[in-house]
């Protein structure tokens, strides 16, 4: 067993010393876990996961940071996944950025075995891959999955996360349970036509235990073009994720992101870093950055950090923006240095603005909302300090039959109170409710209850009353959101049954 992993080693280091290869330290496991599985035992892959990341800086002792990652480029970094892991349905939330004060790790990080067992035993957490970011070292190593395959845990440094070659999208692919498409750890992958498992096709169970990556020798290539030139038979994806052609990653393909799900879904340490399905996810962290924000470029992926203190966003998302604003600048020619951004999220149910959310005049703010139920969706703030805010009301640009797409311009939203636009009392309650609506020279069109799962439950179709007595007492304890909907707007409001 120590002379695999020795070879391992040693294969590793050797493609290290090849020009433009990525600098991957991730050393498989010697069996596969998936493997160890009794199949009739065995979860099913799940639909899409949302897994949570959290952020740690290494700074020196005394907390300089001359040489650290900024949390602005950490974020761009993060923003970086979304295009990668989004199309496999599998998406990340940044809960958060703190910072490990230590010069052992600050110091030309070594990436050898003990200090990265030492690194990830700092600011670890039980519900987020922990993301330890150094500064540049001379190392060999670039990145690594030092928990793992599967793991819980990342060291990278800083240039990986900022040259935009997607060697973070590669670390945390090994973490969901992704080997190099060269892996010859369980048994080397034929060249072979023939389908998956059939005849000398071997990729089921050989290589990387993934049927749609080609067999990949590792061999040399054209870094300008991206193409194969290393013979032999091979025609290897150069732009997989989890290649070693340094410059070209940019894709998984489909069997890597069902092995993920598969992986995620039987994996217990994965299971704990997702997101938790329908409950809240608090971004109390998400990094502000004092002064201006440093626009240099006007479009994404560059953007500006948002004006927001505290969101919420409720219900499990099928898009990798969830709980992650992603920002771009509303006017960056005339207006480059002022906070007035877009910012737009996605979420099955709801999304809620905590108090402390802040949006300045002529910020664009734009959500989509991915579910069965239209328009279950509801825009909160209880700032009512806040001179312009958003209060449980938005325009409906425009709608699909399952997605709706909703904009509002601040600028134009009039500071309408919770209470003027409907009531629901009492709230909690036990399904028995009274429904108010208020102040609208206009019926709705209907009013939908639906389940925190987007599910509608109840429904009203051309309403003859501003009153109207709900007896919800079958349904089950829980978050519930009401729709009204009006010719031009809809207006939600969540309540609970308990
Ligand atoms: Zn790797």
């Amino acid at each position: 067993m120590n002379k695999i992993i020795s070879l391992s080693i040693l294969l590793t280091l050797l493609s290290l010393g090849l020009k433009s290869q990525i600098g991957c330290g991730t050393v498989p496991p010697t069996v596969d876990s998936l493997s160890l599985l009794n199949p009739q035992a065995k979860a099913l892959p799940l639909n899409n996961a949302t897994i949570q990341l959290y952020f740690h800086i290494i700074r020196k002792s005394n907390g300089n940071d001359n040489n650290s990652i900024s949390a602005y480029d950490a974020v761009q970094a993060f923003f970086g996944l979304a295009p990668i892991y989004n199309p496999q349905n599998i998406c990340f939330v940044l809960l958060g950025i703190d910072y490990v004060d230590e010069n052992d790790y600050y110091n030309d990080f070594d990436f050898s075995n003990a200090s990265n067992a030492s690194l990830i035993s700092q600011n670890v957490t039980s519900n987020a891959i922990d993301v330890y970011i150094v500064p540049n070292s001379n190392s060999g190593i670039q990145g690594i999955a030092a928990g793992g395959i599967p793991g819980r845990a990342v060291i990278i440094q800083k240039q990986a996360m900022t040259n935009g070659k997607n060697i973070f999208s590669h670390e945390l692919g090994h973490c969901l349970g992704l080997y190099h498409t060269f892996e010859t750890q369980f048994c080397s992958e034929n060249i072979s036509t023939s389908p998956c498992g059939v005849g000398n096709n071997n990729s089921n169970s050989c290589g990387d235990l993934v049927c749609d990556t080609p067999a990949d020798n590792n061999g040399s290539y054209n870094s300008s073009n991206c193409s194969y030139t290393g013979g032999g038979g091979y025609n290897p994806l150069v732009n997989n994720i989890m290649s070693y052609y340094d410059g070209c990653l940019s894709q998984f393909t489909t069997g890597q992101g069902e092995r993920m799900l598969d992986v995620i879904a039987n994996t217990q340490l994965l299971l704990d870093r997702l997101t938790p399905a329908n409950t809240t996810i608090i971004q109390t962290t998400f990094p502000i950055i004092n002064g201006p924000p440093q626009c240099n470029n006007p479009f994404p992926p560059n953007f500006c950090p948002p004006p927001i203190h505290n969101l919420i966003v409720i219900g499990k998302s099928k898009v990798s923006t969830l709980g992650a604003v992603i920002v771009n600048p509303y006017n960056p020619i005339n207006n480059p240095f002022q906070y007035t951004t877009s910012i737009g999220f996605v979420s099955e149910t709801e999304i809620e603005l905590l108090p402390g959310f802040e949006a300045k005049q002529g910020v664009k703010f734009a959500a989509v909302i991915s579910s069965a139920c239209p328009a279950s969706v509801n825009f909160r703030s209880n700032n009512s300090s806040s001179q312009n805010y958003i209060d449980e009301f938005f325009d409906q640009e425009s709608m699909s039959t399952n997605t709706n797409s909703l904009l509002t311009d601040i600028s134009k939203v009039n500071n309408i109170s919770e209470s003027s636009i409907f009531n629901i009392v009492p709230n909690p309650n036990n399904g028995s409710f009274k429904l108010t609506l208020n102040n609208f020279n206009e019926l709705p069109k209907s009013i939908t209850v639906c389940d925190a799962q987007g599910k509608e439950v109840k429904s009203i179709l051309n309403p003859t009353d501003y009153e109207y007595m709900f007896n919800l007492n079958e349904l089950h304890n829980g978050l519930y959101i009401i729709n009204a909907f009006y010719n031009d707007k809809t207006v939600s409001k969540r309540f609970i049954i308990n």
